[in-house]
């Protein structure tokens, strides 16, 4: 038996609850084992080609939500019906080493969770083509927008939507700082350049998340440039994101920007406020409470959070948070009651122009590449877990609050939760060049977006 048959077990159970005994019985308890894991890909197969589109349209990202509560490391699954098994794959592969390729993608990021409107269609379509045939439509894919509005969701839509089709891909996500911190230790360590090389060059696929972070960082350009010429020539795709045109990219040299705007621009503009309603409808639909949230005060949060889409869903997720632990039904007085201090310190920053909690959380799960809600909730994987004492030790050195009411910003944990998590940041930072270089980033992050 494979361990993976274990999860899809465990995963059954968790679908017996959620759904009707019709559903249960029709879609998922036909579907005993699964059939291939590869690459965090597992594998299911199925009866016909409705079961299948079925699950695939209406149930995959419930099914990939509870697969990231309960697996170790990241997996997705695929449903397909035993026409598409391929013969070679007759004798199920196994194999149980993950991916790193894998394993730097986000798989709730995917073009199927994200909700098109006028504000992003242009740049889906696009992100949709690329990915479609990539290193044929447009290369580089460059992404610009203000900061929330799914620049980082698109990019890796289009790593996920690519790996989907062909596990054999090698997908490299990477943020502009890691790059330099890869580089920078490439440096330290006498030219490593092979290290370096196969991870960056022995790739099909390149992402590169928030590139105005390696401005002034010119030794880093330059090999930047090399890297993106051997992947260029080689028709590899690359797909760049970055929060301006890449003609306003300030210290930037102008060989790499020249560079991106050879290929092709798209931009993500503000949503309108239809547009923000609907993605929180979507959002809903993936979180794992089964909380009514009716439409106007949906409305409401949308109409509350106009410019960013993160601290929007860091709303609704607080808000079924609260409900939940004081298990309430949602109502325009819980909403007060939930959303008040965020509201009122929105209005106060507003004014002051200063940070607050929320940012430090948001630019915390950012910087680690995971949902703010698995920063708040209480998954206990090193991936969430270590983000999380992260923030709480920010929030701690940052406005000193008291430990008890930092754990209430986190689910409702306990003081001395808290007070474990922040000595243990303080200490291993002492300890840990990379958890330092990580911390000082995240510093760095949170003062550039307060002086904005
Ligand atoms: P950026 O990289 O531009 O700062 P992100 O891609 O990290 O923004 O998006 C912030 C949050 O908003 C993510 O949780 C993302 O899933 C969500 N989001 C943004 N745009 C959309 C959309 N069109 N549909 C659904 N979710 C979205
Ligand atoms: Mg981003």
């Amino acid at each position: 038996m494979s361990p993976y048959d274990n999860l899809w077990q465990t995963i059954l159970k968790d679908l017996e609850r959620l759904y009707s005994e019709e559903t249960y019985t029709e879609l998922f308890s036909p579907i005993t084992s699964t059939y291939k894991y590869q690459n965090g890909l597992i594998t299911m197969v199925v009866a016909n080609e409705f079961l299948k589109n079925r699950i695939n349209k209406l149930y995959i990202g419930k099914i990939n939500e509870l697969a990231s509560v309960y697996s170790e490391h990241p997996v997705r699954f695929k449903f397909i019906t035993s026409d598409e098994v391929k013969p070679e794959d007759s004798a199920p592969e196994r194999k149980i080493s993950i991916d790193y390729r894998q394993e730097n993608l986000n798989s709730t990021y995917t073009f199927d969770s994200f909700v098109v409107g006028k504000s992003n269609m242009f740049a889906f379509r696009m992100a949709m083509k690329v990915a479609d045939q990539p290193g044929a439509v447009a290369n580089p894919f460059y992404i610009f927008g203000d900061v929330g509005l799914g620049k980082t969701h698109l990019m890796q839509a289009i790593g996920n939507y690519i790996l989907d089709n062909d596990v054999e891909k090698r997908i490299l996500y990477v943020k502009a700082d890691n790059f330099i911190e890869d580089f920078v230790s490439l440096l330290s360590r006498n030219n490593k350049t092979d290290e370096f090389n196969n991870k960056y060059r022995d790739i099909d696929v390149l992402l590169v998340d928030d590139i105005q972070i390696m401005a002034n960082a010119s030794k880093t350009q330059m090999e930047f440039f090399k890297l993106f010429d051997y992947l260029y020539l080689n028709n590899k795709q690359i797909v760049i994101t970055s929060d301006k045109p890449a003609s306003q990219l300030t210290n930037i040299m102008p060989r790499l920007t020249t560079r991106f705007e050879a290929g092709l621009s798209v931009d993500i503009e503000v949503p309108d406020l239809e547009h923000r309603i609907s993605i929180l409808k979507r959002k809903l639909l993936t979180f794992e409470s089964s909380q009514v949230v009716p439409d106007e005060i949906l409305s409401f949060i949308a109409s509350q959070f106009t410019a960013n889409i993160r601290e929007m869903e860091g709303a609704l997720i607080r808000l079924i948070n609260y409900a939940q632990t004081f298990n309430l039904d949602i109502t325009m007085d819980v909403v007060d009651d939930a959303l008040s201090s965020i509201l009122k310190t929105r209005r106060k920053t507003d004014q002051l122009n200063e940070n607050n909690y929320d940012k430090i959380q948001s630019v915390v799960a950012d910087y680690f590449n995971i949902s703010l809600q698995d920063l708040i909730g209480k998954k206990r994987h090193a991936k969430y877990a270590l983000p999380r004492h992260i923030a709480m030790y920010l929030i701690k050195l940052k406005y000193n609050l008291a430990y008890k009411t930092i754990g209430s910003l986190f689910s409702d944990r306990d003081h001395s939760t808290v007070l474990a998590a922040c000595e243990k940041v303080e200490k291993d930072m002492k300890l840990d060049k990379n958890l330092k270089f990580a911390i000082d980033s995240i510093l760095k992050k949170l003062d550039s977006s307060s002086t904005k």
